[in-house]
């Protein structure tokens, strides 16, 4: 029987980070889905198709083989429920440092009080990337900093071409709000 796991997230965007834990997962699970998180009350400041597809556009630097065993989609409803309805039996997430492990732990016994026959996975990226995490990435970024060394081409590319477009359609939307970093 094969194992289904998913990588839920916002991926806002994805990083060498998350490509890491994605790598690490395929040891653990025979497919993978990335589920990118919808939820509109969390501010994304990247839309949801474009960080599909971004994601879509990194993987394709993976070797075939596990190309073809990775999906990504996105979801809007409850994350137990949407890891149900894709047969899956495993929660895949990462760690970066003692930090995560509060939101974490609190997020598997929400999970676990919903439906108990769910397990999480926790995988810790390799050192390099203990710090990199998409909220500095565009923090960073905005200030002129250089994060070549966090984010794959895909992301470097969009990022040199849409920056400034999104700061100012965001600035002059009707909400008025700034890119919540
Ligand atoms: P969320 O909105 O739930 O924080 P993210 O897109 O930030 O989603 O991250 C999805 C998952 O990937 C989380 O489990 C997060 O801890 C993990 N993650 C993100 N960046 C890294 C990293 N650099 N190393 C290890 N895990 C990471």
């Amino acid at each position: 029987m094969s194992r289904i796991g998913i990588y839920p997230g916002s991926f806002d965007p994805i990083t060498f980070g998350h490509l890491d834990i994605i790598q690490r997962s395929l040891h653990v699970v025979d497919k993978l889905t990335i589920a990118v998180s919808n939820n509109k009350s969390k501010n994304h400041f990247i839309s949801i198709d474009e960080r599909l597809m971004l994601i879509e556009q990194t993987i394709q630097d993976l070797p075939i083989e596990d190309q073809k065993r990775i999906e990504i989609e996105k979801f809007d409803n409850l994350l137990v429920h949407y890891v149900k309805s894709k047969n899956a039996s495993v929660i895949i997430r990462g760690l970066r440092a003692v930090s995560d492990f509060e939101y974490e732990f609190l997020m598997t016994g929400m999970n676990r009080s919903i439906d108990n026959e769910i397990e999480t996975i926790f995988l810790m990226s390799s050192e390099k990337y203990h710090f990199v995490s998409s909220r500095f990435i565009k923090e960073i970024h905005s200030l002129g900093g250089d994060i070549s060394k966090s984010v794959p081409k895909p992301v470097l590319d969009f990022f040199a071409k849409i920056w400034n477009v999104h700061i100012s359609t965001r600035a002059h939307s009707s909400a008025g709000r700034a890119p919540d970093f």
